[in-house]
């Protein structure tokens, strides 16, 4: 759980995160510019950041109705929309850093996300459960105390990761 010091940093401070969306069925959809794209069943990990207020953003993911500016939202919208399952959050600006890290581990999906850097993509297949917990624990392994929390909306999702601290996006 995050405390009072953690949330002020929160809110005021530059941090990167990653959102994981479980897949229930194929999809396919229509992302912007990127066309339409074949989604398979299971996990998915999105790389992003903020400059402050980083839980805002992690809430936006959340919410089913909003109007679309990345091409994650073109996922968490609308009818077979990807459920949220996990959020991680680390202190400081390196969502790219994060992007090679996982790319050497997972499935890339070309071009998602990564419109304003050199990355091949922020967005990563996982598949199933096993795989997803793998990678998170070798992503907190790496990048150090990872902030992360439950999604309050989580309920009837396949299991959580492990490392994980309860209850700090649903305040
Ligand atoms: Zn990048």
């Amino acid at each position: 759980m995050f405390d009072i010091a953690d949330v002020t940093s929160l809110a005021t401070r530059p941090h990167s995160y990653v959102f994981v969306l479980f897949n229930q069925m194929k999809r396919v959809k229509t992302v912007g510019r990127l066309g339409r794209l074949e989604f398979r069943p299971g996990f998915y990990l999105y790389v992003g950041s903020a400059r402050k207020n980083v839980l805002k953003r992690v809430k936006r993911h959340m919410r089913a109705t909003k109007r679309i500016h990345w091409h994650i939202d073109y996922l968490t919208t609308g009818s077979g929309r990807m459920k949220p399952v996990d959020a991680y959050i680390f202190h400081g600006e390196f969502e790219c850093e994060i992007a090679q890290f996982l790319s050497r581990m997972l499935a890339t999906i070309r071009g998602f996300g990564s419109s304003d850097c050199r990355c091949k993509g922020h967005l990563f297949y996982a598949g199933r459960m096993p795989v997803l917990k793998l990678v998170v624990d070798k992503l907190i392994l790496r990048f150090g105390t990872a902030k992360a929390g439950t999604l309050s909306n989580s309920r009837g999702c396949p299991g959580s990761a492990p490392g994980f601290v309860s209850g700090a996006l649903s305040r």
